[in-house]
């Protein structure tokens, strides 16, 4: 099963939602509010006896039947039992952790996410939920299992982490979580397609589908995919964390990224296969570039274990230019005399995009912090697109290489 897993083919095998007047695709249903045709339906609907898999909707706020119906690929894709779309990523992952822990419990989270991720857990959720978290390296499992206390109720990594690229051994994570009583949930934002999560031990995956999901930079957004139960209990009129705080996603946005899941595979394929033809190239010129598709990188051989077939090892690579200053003429040049991309954060865009991840997305980490995470000043995370000709961006980044004296 895990082996032979297809997101693809987990895709086709989902109903495909046909639009009101049996147009080929989903329906956008705007209505904020939902009728019923007999009045005692009502109370049912509100304890959640009644939903969404009978066809029975509610309030805009709690399931929309186009966002449940994007929720539907997702939890496809990503082999999980349900799943549900929200506002933003942090969205998702603020509504998944609120739901899983009351105040005074604790969470174990690996020491190098994105940086949003971190000041939440280590700044916001101390401060509002009396929510603590205890950050360690995940690929030291001994430190891993060690941070552990009574209390926890998570374990929280990223699959393939922002920024550094390292790989997270999930059913040994899942496996140490599971022993302590704990939930893994795994943030698969850099890695949908090529890892599904659920398959390896994760019991909740998170996105953000700002990214490679999305593909065109125009959409924030996020997901939570995990059991029926738990995505219902996210909808808890008392209780429910997407419910009550109020992330659910907008039917419009949820039509709009339905739109962009059948062509995402193809998408992955080929930012994952100009990522690694331009790692190699950057490898044989000594280059310090970091890339879990690389043979030599720590986890490689881990993350090729696995990787579903044929969608690589992800479009994102990180080459280490040393100073800010030469990281930031670096994408200047890039960007400014070449065109071969934006200076910008996010990633899984059609073009593509490179931020200096300390001065930006992991910038909410201390100096000390992201020495720890092993993010230093001149690190430039390179999320890489698929417009123009392969042979054209590369002679654009290698002549920037050239200029810049890059070897090693
Ligand atoms: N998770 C990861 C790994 C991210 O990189 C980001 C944003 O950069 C987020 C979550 C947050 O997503 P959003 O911006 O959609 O809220």
């Amino acid at each position: 099963m895990t082996e032979k897993f297809d997101p693809q083919a987990a895709l086709a095998d989902t109903r495909h939602e046909f639009g009101e007047h049996g147009g080929v695709n989903l329906s956008i249903e705007t209505s904020t509010t939902f009728t019923v045709m007999e009045a005692e339906m009502m109370p049912e609907l509100f304890s959640g006896r009644a939903g969404p898999e009978g066809g029975c909707y509610l309030y805009g706020r709690h399931f929309n039947p186009t966002v449940y119906a994007l929720g539907k690929q997702l939890a496809a894709i990503e082999n999980t039992a349900a799943g549900y779309a929200t506002a933003s990523g942090m969205g998702a992952i603020s509504a998944a952790l609120m739901q899983v822990c009351d105040a005074g419990d604790h969470i174990v989270c690996g020491n190098t996410v994105y940086g949003g991720t971190f000041a939440l857990l280590n700044s916001y959720l101390p401060a509002k939920a009396r929510v603590t978290t205890t950050f360690v390296d995940i690929t030291d499992h001994a430190s891993v299992a060690d941070a552990f206390t009574d209390q926890t109720k998570v374990l929280y990594i990223e699959s393939i982490a922002n920024p550094t690229l390292d790989v997270a051994d999930i059913p040994k994570l899942a496996e140490i979580a599971h022993a302590k009583g704990a939930v893994l949930i795994v943030d698969n934002t850099f890695s949908p397609m090529l890892l599904t999560p659920a398959n390896h031990g994760a019991d909740i995956v998170v996105h953000s589908l700002t990214k490679f999901v999305n593909g065109a930079s125009d959409i924030i957004a996020g997901a939570v995919c995990g059991s029926h139960e738990f995505i219902g209990s996210l909808m808890d009129l008392q209780l429910g964390s997407l419910m009550l705080l109020g992330s659910t996603m907008d039917a419009q946005m949820a039509f709009s990224i339905s739109m962009r899941i059948p062509h995402l595979g193809l998408r992955i394929t080929e930012h994952s296969r100009r990522a690694l033809i331009f790692a190699e190239r950057l490898r044989e010129r000594g280059a310090p570039v970091v890339y879990p598709g690389l043979a030599d990188h720590p986890q490689h051989a881990l993350l090729a274990s696995l990787v579903n077939e044929s969608y690589g090892f992800g479009g994102v690579f990180g080459l280490d230019l040393g100073t800010v200053q030469r990281a930031e003429q670096f994408m200047e040049t890039l960007q400014n005399e070449f065109g071969f991309g934006f200076m910008a954060v996010s990633l899984g865009y059609f073009d593509t995009l490179m931020s200096c991840s300390g001065e930006t997305t992991s910038s909410e980490l201390t100096e000390a912090e992201r020495l720890e995470a092993g993010i230093s000043p001149g690190y430039v995370r390179i999320s890489i697109g698929y417009t123009g000709s392969l042979e054209q961006r590369w002679k654009q980044f290698e002549t920037t290489l050239d200029r810049l004296g890059v070897t090693d």
